[in-house]
């Protein structure tokens, strides 16, 4: 995107076009104000416009530009921490909250999709958590049972079974989530936006805001290009991709960037597609530096870990995964990759992703903590129901809290890149 290749790779290839959308050229006054076009600020801007509120979408540069368009595009039920320790971090009211709106997270998408008639290769056929060693089938047995106590379909697969899913043999299990499945990341994105468009949403791209401030009736928005916007209301809906030289609450010093590859191969014969993922889950294992691989509608295998694609990491990692694949799935030796690409994911000290205030009528959700995809839709479904005061603030889905800087950002960041780099240059896998 934006004559960089490595920022959306496979998937702005083989999404469908954006909706025809044009810098603001004009002031503006309208309810609500949404910064940033990902899946966040489009499900904010559609869930509003759908109950009639006028909405301005402003972002910076082209829908799905941040990691709504560059994702591995696996559509997850909850987060990454384990149910016990959300409700351990939480509470009960907010952990059981958080737990039962993104376990339904999956299902309202793809619900989503369909009222919608998104193109956006949506396959609601699950997700495996595929385990590494004794350790590995430990966590995804206790996951199984957290998720089951909550009534959830999650099931642990024997190693034969997993074998057969995956088509590999290195695994000792795997948790079969049944209510997760795959998405075209920037495909759902670009949808989603044209959804909210059709709902009545005025969307604006390569419109960067600098600043807003508070007026006697709400606030006004600056845009770089010189002109305004009047809301009643500020969604702050940038995240991880939050720029840095603008004038807005600090949201992106509050995450630490961990970066994240992909690469997608070619699109493999009948015979090789049929022994990788027959059943076409979305999969990743449960290594501290994890793989992901799944497909694409062209049955491109897209494989990924932690780790950029710029500097030495651009051979490190590409060489890696060479390798990893082929260690995992020998009868594909020799496929080469056509597309690469990286971003960057957001986290938090604990994980969770975090809901602030940072004026009376400004809102914004950020760190997910690469679980974007249902939480981003859902919260903005959320962000639109406070909003019409269909809920308080405290019958939100995380509690408030203020936007803190992360400590030792940088030294993170930088233990992130090259710690994968010398991972990856250290080992095949396994
Ligand atoms: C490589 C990678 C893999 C991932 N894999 C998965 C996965 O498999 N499953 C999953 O669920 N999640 C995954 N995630 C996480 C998920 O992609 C994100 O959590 C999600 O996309 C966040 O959506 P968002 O709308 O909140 O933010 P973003 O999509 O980042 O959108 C923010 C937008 O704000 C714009 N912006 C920033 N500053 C300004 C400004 N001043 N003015 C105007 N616009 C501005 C940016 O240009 C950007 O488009 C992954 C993330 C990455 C990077």
């Amino acid at each position: 995107m934006l004559g960089d290749k490595k920022s959306h790779g496979l998937w702005e290839a083989s999404a469908p076009t954006p909706p025809a959308t044009a810098p603001l050229n004009e002031d503006l006054t309208v309810d609500v104000a949404i910064i940033g076009g990902g899946y966040t600020g489009c499900s904010t801007g559609l869930h509003l416009a759908r109950n009639g509120v006028s909405v301005a979408v402003l972002e910076g540069n082209e829908i799905g530009f941040g990691g709504s368009g560059r994702n591995v595009g696996l559509v997850n039920a909850g987060m990454w921490v384990q149910p016990q320790d959300v409700l351990k971090e939480l509470g009960d009211v907010y952990g059981n909250r958080l737990l039962t709106q993104l376990g339904a997270g999956p299902a309202y998408v793809f619900e989503l999709v369909n009222r919608y008639n998104m193109q956006c290769e949506a396959v609601p056929n699950g997700t495996l958590h595929c385990a590494v060693g004794q350790s590995g089938l430990e966590e995804i047995k206790a996951r199984e049972a957290q998720w089951k106590a909550l009534g959830a379909p999650v099931e642990v697969l024997s190693a034969e079974e997993t074998a057969r899913r995956t088509g590999t043999n290195a695994y000792t299990g795997a948790l079969l989530d049944n209510r997760a499945g795959t998405i075209q990341p920037l495909a759902y994105v670009r949808e989603l936006s044209r959804a909210a468009i059709q709902e009545g949403v005025k969307l604006y791209t390569h419109t960067r805001v600098k600043h807003y401030e508070e007026s006697s009736d709400g606030y006004v928005v600056r845009t770089e290009n010189g002109h305004s916007v009047k809301a009643k209301w500020v969604v702050l809906a940038t995240n991880a991709y939050s720029a840095e030289d603008s004038n807005l609450p600090k949201l992106r010093e509050e995450l630490v960037h961990l970066p994240y590859f992909n690469f997608a191969t070619k699109p493999l014969s009948a015979e090789q597609k049929a022994r990788v993922l027959p059943g076409r889950e979305g999969a990743w294992d449960t290594c501290e530096i994890l793989t992901s691989f799944r497909f694409d509608q062209q049955d491109r295998l897209v494989f990924g870990s932690v780790g950029a694609l710029r500097g030495m990491g651009s051979t490190i990692h590409k060489d890696w995964a060479k390798r990893a694949m082929y260690k995992l799935f020998p009868f594909l030796k020799g496929v080469e990759f056509d597309y690469e690409w990286f971003g960057m994911i957001g986290m938090t000290p604990n994980n969770l992703p975090r809901f602030h205030m940072p004026g009376k009528r400004v809102i914004s959700f950020s760190g997910y903590n690469g679980r974007g995809i249902s939480p981003g839709t859902v919260f903005g479904r959320e962000i639109a129901r406070l909003i019409l005061g269909e809920v308080s603030t405290s019958e939100m889905p995380l509690p408030l809290s203020d936007i803190d800087e992360a400590s030792f950002r940088g030294v993170k960041e930088l233990y992130y890149e090259v710690g994968s780099q010398v991972a990856h240059a250290a080992t095949a896998r396994l």
